[in-house]
């Protein structure tokens, strides 16, 4: 009798607890996520009561809007929106236009560093690097930029000297980088999004791409990175964890990767009792009460084998995780702590 593979919902059969956590144990941060129309819902275009009354249903204190983008109105249209009425609730979060450097030329970087300057003179509190640094990014020439590309040298010490975080989410997930056939792990996904496979030729190896981060960071000791997704790398807590231990101006999220660090809780829960200091929560999945009771779960109790996703069928990869029964004191670190420390609030 065949069946496809996507019509196959097994129902686990295991009688273990299943334990539902509301809110998280200590008040949380949320430090990488989204409100804009393309990734966050287009909570921009919705009354902010909704996006509140979630937040406090969800227990999350702070919620960090990484959708601020780089043109005048979309980030004053964040800022009017969520920060000006709401401004302990929120960060907002800047970026940089690449398409400008064309037009621009060798003035490029000292044009988007002084538009860091503008961002936060009007309110924006950190900057967003989005994926396309290393995939896509170009010079005038045409030649695609490295991640650790001299030139740009101007944006990260503008952003240490103006004390803005840069969030970097690079390359990963790495099994985007490979052929997207019966081998990948993420085929499935791939599939239902064929834009993001990034196979290698003809884009840069995986491992380039981080090891230009690992150079980024390691060149620009006073500004602080945070790593999005574990440090664009949750295959593979070891590169992180030393990526870490060399620079103390590297900081990771956890968003979007319960899938990854669940699958592996031996390591993950090490990870988190070495790193307890380094680590940011973060869902990336918009303000869903829902999305954040699994991620709670996952680091609060015991519970065995459960979907890391809201859907039916996890949409990572067909695999189902394990929680990690973190200690109070890293909990409150990784919810709060951290984040609070390192991400200018105010
Ligand atoms: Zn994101």
């Amino acid at each position: 009798m065949p069946m496809l593979l996507r019509d196959f919902h097994p129902q686990s059969k295991l009688v273990t607890p299943i334990t539902r956590v509301d809110r998280p144990r200590f008040p949380a941060i949320d430090a990488h996520n989204h409100l804009g129309a393309d990734f966050g819902g287009g909570w921009d275009q919705k009354p902010l009561s909704a996006l509140l009354n979630l937040l406090d249903e969800a227990g999350i204190v702070k919620y960090i809007d990484l959708d601020g983008g780089w043109g005048e109105d979309l980030l004053n249209a964040h800022l009017d929106h969520f920060k000006q009425p709401a401004p302990e609730r929120f960060q907002v979060f800047g970026g940089v236009d690449w398409s400008q450097w064309a037009a621009r030329g060798d003035s490029f970087p000292e044009w988007a560093a002084g538009q860091l300057r503008a961002q936060q003179a009007r309110g924006a509190q950190g900057l967003k690097i989005w994926k396309g640094l290393g995939l896509s990014v170009r010079d005038p020439q045409g030649t695609l930029v490295d991640v650790d590309d001299p030139r740009l040298l101007p944006i990260w010490e503008t952003a240490g000297e103006l004390g803005l975080p840069v969030m970097i989410h690079v390359a990963d997930p790495v099994a985007f980088f490979d052929p997207v056939d019966a081998t990948n792990e993420r085929w499935e996904e791939i599939g239902a999004n064929p834009e993001w496979a990034f196979t290698s030729p003809p884009y840069p190896p995986f491992l380039h791409i981080l090891d230009g981060l690992a150079k980024l960071v390691a060149r620009h000791p006073n500004t602080t990175f945070i790593g999005a997704h574990v440090g664009c790398y949750a295959e593979n807590l070891a590169w992180v964890g030393a990526l870490l231990d060399r620079c103390t101006n590297f900081y990771v999220d956890i968003s979007a990767r319960t899938g990854e660090l669940g699958r592996q809780p031996y390591t993950a829960r090490r990870f988190f009792l070495q790193y307890a200091d380094r680590i940011l929560f973060g869902s990336d999945a918009g303000p869903q009460p829902a999305a954040y009771r699994i991620i709670y779960r996952f680091l609060e109790t015991e519970d065995e084998y459960f979907n890391y996703n809201t859907g039916p069928v996890p949409g990572q990869g067909r695999w189902y995780i394990y929680g990690l029964h973190l200690p109070d004191d890293v909990l409150e670190k990784v919810y709060f702590g951290n984040a609070s420390r390192i991400l200018n609030p105010g």
